[in-house]
């Protein structure tokens, strides 16, 4: 019986990764909607990713959990697994598989860079290398965040009159938006659209220090002039928006780096910064974890399994289902 199936079946002890269909045993390295899902019978994850899925879907949303710490094993049966840092999200893990000899490493999705809100990425050793290809074409260069935040600096302080409004995903590219921020010097307090609050909260709970944050409701006029607020990119549409002094509408993620994607959703202020590896980012991961064969999946396949090949590599490209772009809260 092979250890891993193309599906992410691990054969041996009858447990998926990340499968988005109720499972008897999941292991899950993330929190983000298209990998952790509810109604699994027991989840092995790491403690902050167990945490996500009870905030997110409630404590029932798994039977059992076991939360497990970064590089700490699991022995099942004849299989291993360990978890290290994928430098995603908060608790963003990579899940290592050993048996009988044999090293799979599946990434889940995963970054390079220094995030300030999530434990660095940690290359492994692996045979098979499972990777992401979100931004898997040599076109997409993800420019440096910090770069990014001060173009965001610079607009709040050349028009004090109006809001910034910045779109971001709630999980995970919020919480590093406002980090950078604070590490650019931005003190004063961050206003927050409802759906934020929750996963900021989780974060300072688990040691995230994002400074001060504060509901964007119930203000009186007028308080959000001059303000950063950050919100989920449909909130931008709402009645919510009108709250605001003539903002600028600005979005946090990798696909800004494509100008008409920028314009069509009405974002005035791109900002190119990812959760997600870049394609330098995917061509220097995948020979440092020496692994002779790579499965590819999430997003642009077939330009990195060629390359993989150019390599001299064997890769394959993994059709998963309901990891397509557009279901995929985590696109950016
Ligand atoms: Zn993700
Ligand atoms: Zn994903």
């Amino acid at each position: 019986m092979s250890l891993l199936r193309h599906d992410l079946y691990i054969g041996p002890i009858g447990a998926y990764i990340d499968p988005p269909f109720p499972a008897k045993k999941a292991l899950i390295t993330h929190g983000h909607a298209d990998h952790a899902r509810a109604g699994h019978d027991s989840v092995l994850a790491t403690h902050e990713t167990i945490g996500i899925i009870k905030r997110r879907y409630g404590v029932d949303a798994a039977k059992n959990y076991q939360g497990v710490s970064y590089g700490e094993t699991v022995n099942m049966g004849e299989v291993a697994a360990t978890f290290y840092p994928a430098g995603h999200i908060l608790g963003s893990a990579q899940i290592l598989l050993e048996s009988k000899g044999q090293r799979i490493v599946v990434s889940g999705d995963y970054k390079r860079r220094d995030d300030g809100t999530t434990v660095p990425f940690e290359p492994v050793k692996c045979d098979i290398f499972v990777t992401e290809a979100t931004f898997g074409l040599p076109v997409f260069q993800h420019p440096d965040a910090h770069a990014e935040i001060s173009k965001l600096l610079t607009s709040v302080k050349n028009f004090p009159d109006r809001s910034h409004l910045i779109a971001t995903y709630s999980l995970g590219k919020a919480q590093r938006v406002i980090k950078l921020l604070r590490l650019a010097g931005y003190d004063d307090p961050i206003y927050l659209h409802g759906s934020m609050i929750n996963m900021c909260a989780f974060y300072q709970e688990n040691g995230v220090d994002l400074g001060d944050l504060r509901k964007a409701t119930g203000l009186l006029k007028g308080a959000l002039k001059g303000q950063v607020v950050i919100a989920p990119p449909s909130a931008t549409k709402e009645v919510w928006a009108r709250r605001m002094y003539d903002p600028v509408i600005a979005m946090a993620s990798g696909w800004m780096t494509i100008k008409q994607r920028a314009k069509a959703s009405g974002v005035e202020l791109p900002l190119v910064i990812s959760d997600h590896a870049d394609w330098n980012e995917l061509i220097t991961t995948i020979p440092e974890t020496g692994a002779g064969e790579v499965w590819v999946t999430h997003g642009r396949e077939d330009a990195l399994v060629h390359w993989c090949q150019t390599q001299g590599l064997k890769a394959a490209p993994l059709h998963l289902q309901g990891r397509e772009e557009d279901q995929m809260e985590d696109a950016a």
